[in-house]
């Protein structure tokens, strides 16, 4: 059985303080989703709310507001129970129930058949269309960690069908939010499930390496912290970091599973107060500790393309031993482990927008990879927005995005419409014949009218005849893309022309 979990945890674990207005309201929303989901359990014997606590602990620990807080731990409640989403809104608010209500929509969007990368790049953009406020997208994010930490209670099939949705949809996401703590624990459960084999062989391996490189790394602190102290830096904290397996377990790929050509397998992490501290650590480390050619990196000056900062460098540590080191500042800490969620626990002080959010750092002189597109267009649109608060909020929604919904084909394939986009648009997007012969549609198995309005994530059947067959003329009072009108004007003025003749 797994620990069980109680509502002081999530205060204790909170990165970022609640008030005590804002844990009683936390307080409530617990007894309110327990009384909801009294005699419910999950598959792992443990009352059902023990799911909805370790969802808003994991937020908690990564510094969410409390009205995040509040909807993670009544998301289950409208899809579980008999409580309706305007019960609790009466109780809760407009904003916790709009938080929840998105978490619902996004439970339905699942990977389908095929697995090309453009399925799947599209399945990713769907999800974050659908969730319009990137809080609801975090909170199915820690959602799905502790739905993948208890995997082991569900059937085997289950089981691999929910992690490979995690590793193909789940964890890129993640990553592209910068939130590199979710992303890594969803990684390593996800290979667990998808590669047995290999996952046992690294978790050997770095449990072999470990156990003797753990009493040498603490060591290494209680050395280093000594040298710094000694030269009048202001240490935040220094800890000695392990790696996440599945990222190991890449690395080992390229090395012929040989870990002594790991440099960073024992790596220790300085955090600092400010950016030129890093700077001074480096040079008293490098001072003490001859450093490897070549393994300096300085992402303050030249971040990485996601944003991250951090001064790295490789040296040759006592005994011969290599190791890495990673300087940072808290803040530059922060927002690598939490990402996009580290705003909140800096938003009080510096009352930031979504423009300085992504702008307070100075460009990258490499061009972001491919999969960073849709960050970089949602930079464009919110050099647009406002700089108060209001604005900010308005700009968590995920504007770029609205006006576009996502359907599937039966083979599961996306389609991206504009919104009261209707099967006979759907039909034109997938080909000009299957526009022309359609005769009928099936949203979600249920046969639906032409003009009827497509909800985001359903999947549509377009029913056709085999003969060559005319669009509707009617049809041009009700479809929404350009595509589907031109096709049916060419279409109708080609048969006008032929009966002339
Ligand atoms: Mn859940």
């Amino acid at each position: 059985m797994p620990t069980p979990i109680t509502i002081s945890d999530i205060f204790s674990a909170a990165a970022r303080p609640f008030s005590s207005d804002e844990q009683k309201l936390i307080a409530e929303a617990y007894r309110f989703a327990a009384d909801a989901h009294r005699g419910q359990k999950r598959k792992s014997g443990l009352d059902y709310i023990s799911h909805c606590l370790h969802v808003g602990k994991t937020l908690s620990e990564i510094g969410m507001d409390a009205k995040t807080i509040i909807a993670s731990i009544l998301h289950d409640v409208p899809e579980d129970t008999e409580i309706t989403l305007a019960e609790i809104e009466k109780k809760f608010g407009g904003e916790v129930t709009y938080l929840i209500d998105g978490i619902t929509k996004l439970g339905k969007i699942k990977l389908r058949g095929t697995k090309e990368e453009y399925y799947l790049e599209n399945l990713r953009k769907m999800f974050l269309a659908m969730a319009q406020d990137i809080r609801v997208v975090i909170i199915k994010l820690a959602d799905r960690l502790h739905n993948m930490r208890t995997l082991e209670y569900l059937s085997p099939e289950k089981q691999l069908r929910i992690a490979r949705e995690t590793m193909e949809v789940y964890a890129p996401i993640a990553n592209r939010l910068g939130i590199g703590e979710i992303k890594g624990e969803l990684e390593d459960c996800c290979f667990k499930y998808l590669e047995p084999e290999h996952y046992a062989e690294t978790k050997k391996i770095a449990e072999t390496y470990l156990r003797e490189g753990e009493e040498y790394m603490n060591r290494i602190v209680k050395l280093f912290r000594g040298v710094l102290e000694k030269e009048k830096i202001r240490l935040i904290d220094i800890t000695g970091r392990t790696k996440y397996l599945y990222r190991l377990y890449q690395k080992l790929k390229l090395h012929d599973m040989d870990v002594s050509r790991i440099y960073d397998l024992i790596a220790i992490r300085i955090v600092v107060p400010e950016i030129a501290d890093c700077y001074e650590a480096l040079g008293i480390i490098h001072r003490e500790y001859r450093p490897m050619v070549g393994r300096i990196k300085d992402y303050i000056s030249l971040p990485k393309p996601n944003g991250y900062q951090s001064l790295h460098t490789t040296v040759f540590g006592p005994d011969g031993r290599i190791l890495e080191i990673q300087i940072r500042t808290q803040k530059m800490h922060d927002e690598s482990e939490y990402g996009i969620a580290a705003h909140w626990m800096y938003t009080e002080k510096a009352r930031p927008s979504w423009r300085n959010l992504f702008f307070r750092r100075k460009a990258s002189p490499t061009a972001p990879p491919k999969e960073l597109t849709w960050v970089r267009q949602l930079k464009e649109w919110q050099k647009e927005i406002g700089r108060d608060d209001k604005e900010f909020l308005e700009g968590l929604k995920i504007e770029f995005f609205k006006n576009h919904i996502f359907a599937f084909t039966p083979k599961g394939d996306i389609i991206e419409l504009p919104e009261e986009a209707t099967p006979i648009d759907f039909a034109y997007a997938i080909h000009s014949e299957v526009g022309n012969r359609a005769v009928g549609a099936k949203a979600d198995r249920k046969m639906v009218p032409l003009d009827y309005h497509i909800q985001n994530g359903q999947v549509i059947e377009i029913l056709t005849v085999k003969e060559k067959k005319k669009p509707s003329r009617d049809w041009l009072n009700f479809v929404k893309t350009s595509t589907a009108k031109s096709h049916i004007r060419h279409e109708l003025r080609h048969n006008e022309f032929q009966s002339e003749k």
